[in-house]
């Protein structure tokens, strides 16, 4: 199931996308949004009876996390050595702030205090239930879904600063969407999954989720032993090399087979 959140002009609700979808989980023109009662992280799926063409809405950040956002740095090889780091030898955690979420088609800001602003595309865990101490082999009991996210980070003041919290952690430097696919399990990410980039039209990222170095249940196991998760937490495994700079008024789109593509525009306040 594909669960938005989207508006109408008005206040925003939860829906469920359907129709059919292409191999990048696009879907197709004619698709739709069936509208649901509340928020289906806590109160389960109850569809409306209101339908709207996915085209006619606005669809915004399909979670809100009600506390955190946790990255996962280096967790692909190739992408470790490209910026010159080893491969760590235990998953590299670090917070970004729930103020940096935004939905599909909002503007990355470009920070004044930065002159080197990436992208890096991701896959997105959603989490969907409180848990800690969770066992590798119990991860998927917490899955909500799983969405796409682009990591944005201020890479001149991620070395600058020695730590990750300013670099990654300005508004707007943490977009999700389009929405959460909720049918798919570790397995399906582990057996490969392309994940690619587009920095105006241009593909910049082509990896495979096959290639992170701690596999999904390994990072849920390892996150949750240091930190209680909640409903509607996000949990970021880390980007596939080709990472690069963004200019004002460029486009970034995140695509990874079956979720669909993130697209956002880089722009100053
Ligand atoms: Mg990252």
């Amino acid at each position: 199931m594909r669960i938005a959140r989207f508006t109408t002009g008005s206040e925003p609700s939860y829906g469920v996308v359907t129709g059919e979808v292409d191999e990048f989980g696009q879907p197709a023109e004619d698709s739709v949004i069936v509208a649901i009662a509340g928020d289906p992280l806590y109160v389960g799926i109850t569809l409306l009876d209101q339908e709207h063409r996915l085209s006619d809405v606005r669809l915004l950040a399909p979670v809100l996390p009600r506390s955190k956002v946790v990255g996962i740095g280096r967790n692909y090889a190739a992408h470790a050595a490209e910026l010159g780091n080893d491969v760590p030898s235990e998953p590299l955690m670090f917070l970004k702030p729930n103020t940096s979420v935004v939905g599909p088609g909002d503007p990355i800001y470009y920070p004044r205090q930065t002159q080197d602003l990436h992208y890096e595309g991701e896959l997105a865990v959603v989490i969907g239930r409180i848990c800690r101490d969770v066992p590798a082999e119990q991860a998927t009991d917490v899955i909500h879904g799983y969405t796409i996210a682009n990591d944005v980070t201020a890479r001149d003041l991620q070395r600058s600063d020695g730590q990750f919290t300013r670099a990654k952690g300005f508004d707007s430097f943490c977009p999700l969407g389009p929405w959460i696919e909720t049918d798919l399990d570790p397995q399906h990410f582990i057996d490969g999954v392309r994940v690619q980039t587009h920095l105006n039209g241009e593909v910049v990222q082509d990896g495979s989720t096959a290639d992170m170095i701690f596999d999904i249940p390994a990072l849920i196991a390892h996150v949750s032993s240091v930190m209680t998760l909640l409903p509607g937490d996000v949990i970021l495994t880390g980007t596939p090399e080709g990472v690069g700079p963004m200019q004002v008024d460029d486009e970034v789109e995140i695509s990874i087979a079956g979720l669909g593509t993130l697209t956002n525009k880089v722009a100053t306040r």
